[in-house]
This record gives structure tokens, sequence and C-alpha cells, in this order.
């Protein structure tokens, strides 16, 4: 590969110098956010994988359509509201080994991740989040906010809702260990099939039913279906917008009034924040389970 070429395909924030980032943004100023966690998906997966599908898709569409990743974000929303119950189901009493954070840490901290892009010139962001749930929706209303504050264009999503309809997404089961297979086959380690089931060996660690049919021609097929999709999305918010080199910095005030509107809101009861409290029918967490103490969270200043 040729230096020029070399330097065409640099896409990450952190890797690139003060010159190369201006000409990046000017051709395409969209920020790509890889957002992850470390969570367990049994006991043949690495721990990371929701955070490799997003680094893996972000950077690929960047390189094919412009602009910028952003420095990952590997800690995120779990264990609250409905997860709670997820996770007494699916890890049980054993160790998740989990970099998960309250939804009102991130979201207040999100809130200064699009500050931050916005502040540095880019007048659109894709977050592309590898981890699923009921934050979602509450990521999506925050992004709403923000943009509606601010005028930058934000699409937020996972790769699940890229391929919705053609591929069914999972948690660590045949859609999401065959996307891992593909992007990173050295995380994958299917000699340790079958531990799920044996006592003392940590558990089943959510590992789904059908992790095993995975394969890694299957998760090219959905890498690449997701990277269409997530490339179109791109296109379509790199034609509406033009870089912005001279703004003036968004100060803490705006993010601290948004905030304290989302607090507001759901203190009222005026706003639905779906990570807070279990899903309408969702039978209950256990009392002794270790998951209870999250099923119903406040949205804390
Ligand atoms: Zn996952």
């Amino acid at each position: 590969m040729s230096n020029a070429s070399e330097a065409m395909s640099k896409v990450l924030w952190a890797e690139l110098f003060p010159a190369e980032l201006i000409a990046r943004q000017q051709e395409c100023p969209i920020v790509f956010v890889p957002l992850g966690l470390c969570e367990p998906h049994g006991q043949i997966s690495a721990f990371g994988l929701d955070t490799f599908k997003t680094e893996y898709l972000c950077a690929r569409v960047a390189r094919q359509v412009g602009g910028i990743v952003a420095p990952s974000m590997g800690y995120h929303v779990h264990e609250a509201g409905p997860s709670a119950k997820f996770l007494e189901d699916n890890v049980g009493e054993h160790n998740p080994f989990m970099s998960s954070v309250p939804p009102y840490v991130f979201y207040h901290f999100f809130l200064y991740q699009l500050r931050s892009f916005y502040n540095a010139g880019f007048q659109s962001a894709v977050i592309l989040s590898g981890h699923g749930g009921a934050h979602v929706h509450d990521l999506r209303q925050i992004s709403r906010m923000f943009q509606e504050q601010t005028g930058m264009s934000i699409w937020y999503g996972t790769d699940f809702d890229l391929v919705e309809g053609t591929y069914t997404g999972d948690h660590a089961g045949k859609y999401e260990i065959s996307m891992l297979m593909h992007i990173r086959p050295d995380l994958i380690d299917p000699s340790k099939k079958g531990l799920e089931e044996l006592d003392g060996a940590g558990g089943r660690l959510a590992a789904a039913h059908d992790a095993n049919e995975a394969t890694r021609e299957y998760g090219e097929q959905i890498c690449r279906a997701c990277e269409l999709a997530l490339s179109r999305i791109a296109a379509d918010l790199g034609q509406r917008s033009q870089a912005v080199t001279n703004r003036m910095p968004l100060p803490y005030e705006v993010v601290e009034d948004l905030w304290s509107q989302i607090v507001q809101s759901a203190e009222m009861g005026t706003e639905h924040w779906a990570a807070l409290q279990p899903r309408a029918g969702q039978s209950p967490v256990s009392e002794q389970s270790r998951w209870k103490p999250y099923e119903h969270i406040r949205m804390r200043d």
C-alpha cells in the first residue's frame, strides 16, 4: 500500500494529525461513534463482542463514504430496568464481568460526548451501538433533544436495526457469534463449547442456544449487510451537511439545561424513560437475586 492510500484509510480521530482531520472533516463532516461494552457472551466468546462489532462497521464505512471515527465507548447501560430480569435469567448469580454503568451516568455523559462532536465541528453524528436493550429508546430521545437544541443531525441505532427484516439479531447466538468469527476469529474459541453446562465452569453467561450454529461465512454476510445499510445512512446524512469550521463552542450550561429537563421529565412522569423500570408485563426479579437492586431506578441528578 502506498503512503497516500495508507493515509486515506486512516479514519480514527485518535490517529489523525490536525491537517488530516480537517481535510477529512471538510470532505465529509460526519463522526461515527462506536458504543459497546464488556458483557458475557458465553464461554466461547471474548467479552468485548459488542464493541468489536461496532468498531469494525464504523471504520469500514468511514473508509468507504468518508467521515471520522470517534474514540470508542466501552462502557454502556445494562442491568437496569428490563435488563435486570434478562441477567437473572441468562447469567444468574455468576459474576458477569461487565463494564456497565447506570443509565443516569451514561445519559448525562452521552450529552457531553455529543457536545464534543458539535464543538469539534461535525455536522452529523452516526452513533452505532453494538449493544441493544431498552436504553435504545432513551438514547434516541436524548439524541433528538440535542439535535433540536443544536441543529446537529444525529442517527442512533444498533447493528440489529441495520439488518432488521433480513437477519435476526440476538445475544451471543448464531447472529452475534458469527459476526465475531468473521471480525476477530481469534476471539471465538469453539473448543470451549459445552463448558456452559459444566458445574463450576462459570455458568452459561448469556450464551444463546443456537450459538453452536454460528459460522464465519454467515458472519461475513451479516457484516456486509450492516455495512451497506450504514453507508446509506451516512451518505444520506452527508448530503445534508457541510463542515462548520468556526462554530462557537457549546458551553456546559446547554448540556446541563438539557440534563435538568431529562431528570425533571422522569421525576414528573411527563416522559417515558425505558431503562429505568421493567417492561410492562415483565415478571419480577427474585428478591434474593444480585440483580434485584437495579430493577427500579431513578434518573438521579
Ligand atoms: Zn452482544
